[in-house]
């Protein structure tokens, strides 16, 4: 079968794989219809996340039709069409069953990762992941659901991640009517975030990056403010500027560990270059928040990174909270916004290649090139 094929640094192909198989009764084969490029997965391509091995295949957001299935197999039959969320969960181990789907402890029991992922570094359980032709979803009773009659799916695909992530940004960010909220990085995830800010109550959305095309975007699907930041200068200045000179209410990191750009920052009076690799994005989140307020972050960062600027957390009395989303918690509630036409996640996918052309679509979405937002590879029927 064809399959995405990581080869280094910056460097990924389309191979031949073997097909995958069932290895377990709860496996299902799925034939991949649709399978998005993350900003997940920049990290991988960018080679900062331990342990990614060549020869994974990435990929994390996917749809697809059911080829077989593993002799326990009861939740999904051959034929259905499904949409996978991007966490790999068992369903039953104390994680799940509080709802922490991103944290499954039987899918990778490495005690300081997360849950296993599709597509992602052996950090992350290193199961082969969905850009690819056909793929092997494991714990198939708990992961994979009928996409629902009449549903889009270029809006299903995006239910795999992108709009739990965005909807769980806002959730953890503990939003109280009227709170000013503040939003790093105008991706698909920060503008879903800047979006599902106003389903909470937020009085003021305001969203930062540096793209302008990404912001020009966000202005509109979003209905927020945005920025650039490298207009504006200090940004803990801007933001008492905006608001009643105390800071904004929450900020909600959505850029994760910078891969590409260095920033000037002013902390504690004291100028810091941030390297590349570093948490740029989180360090304004800190600074620009008020006393008492709410960091959510969703940006990812590396199982080694170390990056929290903790006496600025202590002494500000701040209230951090992070995670992967736990799409399959989020599920039901978010399906019903799709249909009810509130939320329009198809609406941020820009480009459509086919699989074939997946070092191209890792080349736009990396570089941002050709006012991409979201890109979706399709594998030959
Ligand atoms: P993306 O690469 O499309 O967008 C990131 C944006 O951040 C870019 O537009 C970039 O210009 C901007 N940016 C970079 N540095 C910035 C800074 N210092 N301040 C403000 N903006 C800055 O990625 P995406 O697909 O939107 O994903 C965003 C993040 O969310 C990634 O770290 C990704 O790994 C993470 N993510 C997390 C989860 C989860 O479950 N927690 C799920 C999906 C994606
Ligand atoms: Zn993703």
């Amino acid at each position: 079968m064809l399959a995405m094929n990581y080869r280094g640094p910056k460097r990924v192909r389309i191979d031949h794989k073997p097909m995958p198989e069932i290895q377990h009764p709860e496996d299902a084969i799925i034939r991949v219809t649709r399978a998005c490029i993350c900003g997940s997965d920049l990290h991988l391509y960018n080679g900062n996340v331990p342990d990614t091995r060549v020869g994974t295949t990435f990929g994390h957001e996917f749809t697809g039709v059911v080829e077989e299935v593993g002799a326990e197999v009861t939740n999904v039959k051959v034929g259905d069409h499904v949409l996978v969320p991007f966490n790999i969960a068992c369903g039953r181990c104390v994680f799940c069953k509080q709802g922490l789907f991103g944290n499954c402890h039987e899918s990778n029991p490495q005690a300081t990762a997360v849950g296993a992922i599709y597509g992602y570094s052996h950090t992350a359980g290193g199961y082969d992941g969905g850009q690819a032709e056909y793929v092997r979803v494991p714990y198939a009773n708990t992961g994979p659901m009928v996409i629902p009659q009449g549903m889009d799916p270029d809006d299903a695909v995006m239910l795999t991640d992108v709009v739990p992530t965005g909807y769980q940004a806002a959730e953890m960010a503990g939003i109280q009517t009227g709170d000013t909220v503040m939003v790093f990085g105008a991706g698909p995830v920060g503008i879903m975030a800047a979006r599902c800010a106003w389903l909470f109550g937020a009085g003021r959305v305001i969203i930062i990056d540096k793209i302008d095309y990404r912001l020009e975007f966000a202005r509109n699907y979003a209905k927020c403010e945005a920025y650039n930041y490298e207009e504006i200068g200090d940004l803990a200045v801007f933001a008492k500027k905006q608001t009643d000179s105390l800071g904004v209410d929450v900020c909600i990191d959505a850029v994760g560990a910078e891969a590409t750009g260095n920033a000037m920052q002013t902390i504690t009076g004291r100028k810091l270059l941030l390297q590349a690799g570093s948490a740029t994005a989180l360090h304004w989140a800190i600074n620009c928040v008020k006393k008492g307020g709410i960091v959510s972050i969703v940006g990812v960062y590396g199982p080694t990174d170390n990056l929290v600027p903790i006496g600025n957390v202590l002494n500000k009395g701040l209230t951090i909270r992070a995670n992967q989303a736990s799409v399959k918690r989020l599920l039901p509630r978010l399906i019903e916004h799709v249909q009810n036409g509130i939320l329009d996640p198809k609406a941020l996918i820009t480009h459509r290649l086919p699989l074939e052309e997946v070092a191209d679509g890792y080349r736009l979405f990396s570089a941002k090139l050709d006012n991409c937002i979201k890109p979706v590879l399709i594998p030959p029927s």
